[in-house]
């Protein structure tokens, strides 16, 4: 197999073995904040957001195909960590939708009143409820630079109107999927970011991840109260023990202590099984 992508967090090979050919995707336990992956690896953090996707392709399917062809005939050393996939060219857009406001998303509507050009109500504040949730697309940055938002017509003017429609009702239609689902487990997803893309045929795909703790901000729903920032199941926790220290957010990125990684663990082991309802279960073990 070909190593033909090294991402912050992923690595993609080709398996030209098979006809047509047949990408792994791996999931690794990395784990990056602010663009930067950090030097301290999270033990089955690539093994639960492998599973916790599998989990959502296989409800959302009947929303939108996705590039999953199965788990099988994966090496050892990837086990419980990879996916084979169909090779998509994926469209140059993150698409996010929001729910909830903060993040990046909080910091426009202070400065614009809108996000990607959608005008929200006055007095809206860290972690408010949106009154219905919105696409706000951003550019898929190259490495180094950090991704900028786009307004709906900025993405008709880049892919068609026909494409930049689907992309924005697919998005926010598995959005309320995976909110009205995870809401069962007691958790608010506030936003999520999906990546589409071609397939052979042409048909838009869904791809990469979808609904984790890496692409979502995950918060439970028995303390959320908006004007402050929530408790989070994701990967904001550590951007937030981050900000207690001495670093720029630039590459090298700084240690993390054992007590972080067990805590980052343990929040992506409990989004897991409150999400699917089933115990994780270490493939490493
Ligand atoms: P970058 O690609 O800029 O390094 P990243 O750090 O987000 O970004 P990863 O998430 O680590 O990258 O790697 C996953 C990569 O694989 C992404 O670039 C994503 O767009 C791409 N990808 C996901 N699914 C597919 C697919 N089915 N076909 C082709 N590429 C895919
Ligand atoms: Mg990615």
């Amino acid at each position: 197999m070909r190593l033909v992508h090294s991402g912050k967090v992923r690595e993609l090979y080709l398996d030209e073995s098979v006809d047509p050919a047949e990408l792994l995707l791996v999931a690794s336990d990395r784990l990056s904040i602010y663009d930067v992956v950090l030097p301290t690896p999270v033990p089955d953090k690539g093994a639960i957001l492998t599973a916790l996707s599998l989990y959502w392709f296989e409800r959302t399917a009947d929303l939108v195909g996705n590039h999953v062809l199965g788990t099988h005939d994966i090496p050892e050393e990837f086990a419980g960590r990879a996916v084979r996939c169909r090779p998509l060219e994926m469209l140059p857009v993150e698409c996010i939708a929001r729910g909830y406001l903060t993040g990046l998303g909080l910091k426009e509507y202070q400065r614009t009143g809108a996000v990607s050009g959608v005008t929200l109500p006055d007095g809206l504040v860290e972690g408010s409820k949106l009154p219905e949730p919105i696409f706000t697309p951003t550019t898929k940055a190259p490495v180094g630079e950090h991704d900028e938002f786009m307004t709906f017509d900025e993405v008709v003017a880049l892919l068609g109107a026909d494409t930049a429609t689907r992309l924005r009702d697919l998005t926010l239609e598995v959005y309320r999927r995976g909110a009205e689902s995870a809401a069962h487990g007691g958790i608010l997803v506030a936003d999520t970011k999906l990546e589409f893309g071609r397939d052979t045929d042409g048909e838009i795909v869904l791809g990469d991840e979808v609904l984790t703790p890496d692409s979502s901000r995950f918060w439970p729903a028995d303390s959320y109260e908006p004007g402050r920032v929530q408790y989070s199941f994701d990967k904001q926790y550590v951007r937030d023990w981050s900000s207690s220290l001495d670093w720029d957010r630039t590459a090298p990125g700084p240690e993390v202590p054992d007590e972080v990684v067990t805590a980052v663990r343990d929040r992506y082991t409990e989004v897991y099984e409150r999400i699917t309802g089933t115990p994780w279960v270490s493939p490493s073990v």
